[in-house]
């Protein structure tokens, strides 16, 4: 494509969109190129009516003034093509360079307000409320990593984790102050394990930590070194002061209690409904009744 930045700046500067309509139906349209030439030609200079010849050439309505500096443009960078290439240029193909020019143009300016890639993959995999990974993106990855376990021979463990009695903070220090405490409970899990270990937002009141190449009694000191972090510390509420809680986890460990992501996360989910009814504030791990051997 012949470069013409000059030209692309002012089309940035000034209403585009009718430029670029112009142009299309010009590089377009049915007429040949010659034709246009010859017609634009006869107009170029006073008493043009530049509105009709738009009408005339492309079928399209434009401002006279818009027209005039689309038509006086598109002239000038056909020069322009012929001097930098040594041969002549139809008026048609310098229609579609010049509407090639621009559009990279606007193309280039509007990168510069996208969003990165970061950016976009932050929105789309991070929970809003606790900032930790949604749950989107907790399945993707552990797909992943028991894939990658499977491939290599690795241990995956998974720690499922349930706020005890959260209806009742609820219902006792209003949702808001529940929100407060999703946030409290999700920073001390993010701050409390080691950066390999991903740690999602799982669901309301539920988390998810991926802990790969992790041994079961290894991921069980993690967990009880969570739930203790948890019931040590307080949540500081507006108008309530310090308030505390617990939780519950749940244990289970690819591929010795179970070998597929479903199994897996099945495991975590039923150890943790057994630290519930233990009287929560607990670990508990999944116990298959068959054990797979390494
Ligand atoms: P258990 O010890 O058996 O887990 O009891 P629980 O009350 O925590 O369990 P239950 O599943 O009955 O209640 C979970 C509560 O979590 C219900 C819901 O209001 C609350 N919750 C879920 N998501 C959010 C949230 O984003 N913000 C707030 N403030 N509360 C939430
Ligand atoms: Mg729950
Ligand atoms: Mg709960």
């Amino acid at each position: 494509m012949f470069t013409s930045d000059d030209h692309s700046t002012d089309f940035k500067r000034e209403g585009r969109e009718v430029e670029i309509r112009l142009l299309r139906a010009l590089a377009l349209g049915a007429r040949r190129s010659v034709e246009v030439q010859l017609l634009l030609d006869s107009q170029l200079g006073e008493n043009a009516n530049f509105q009709s010849l738009s009408l005339l050439l492309a079928d399209v309505s434009v401002p006279e003034d818009r027209a005039q500096i689309t038509f006086e443009m598109l002239r000038r960078h056909q020069l322009r093509m012929r001097d930098s290439l040594g041969r002549a240029v139809g008026i048609k193909t310098a229609a579609m360079d010049y509407l090639e020019n621009i559009e990279l143009a606007l193309n280039l300016k509007e990168e510069e307000h996208a969003l990165t890639y970061q950016q976009l993959a932050q929105m789309a995999f991070q929970d809003q409320l606790s900032g930790l990974w949604n749950f989107r993106y907790f399945t993707r990855r552990f797909n992943e990593e028991i894939k990658r376990a499977k491939r290599y021979g690795h241990l995956v463990s998974l720690l499922l984790l349930d706020i005890d009695f959260f209806k009742n903070f609820n219902d006792t220090h209003g949702h808001q102050s529940g929100n407060k405490a999703l946030e409290h409970v999700a920073a001390l899990l993010r701050d409390g394990v080691r950066e390999t270990d991903l740690v999602a937002r799982y669901g309301g009141e539920e988390f998810a930590i991926i802990l790969p190449q992790t041994p079961k009694h290894e991921a069980l000191l993690v967990g009880e070194s969570l739930r203790k972090r948890i019931e040590e510390s307080v949540v500081d509420l507006p108008g309530a002061g310090l308030q505390r809680l617990t939780v519950s986890l749940g244990l289970s460990t690819y591929p010795r209690d179970a070998r597929s992501v479903e199994a897996v996360i099945e495991g975590a989910d039923a150890a943790l409904y057994e630290s519930k009814g233990a009287g929560r504030n607990r670990v508990s791990t999944f116990h298959p009744q068959t054990k797979a051997r390494l």
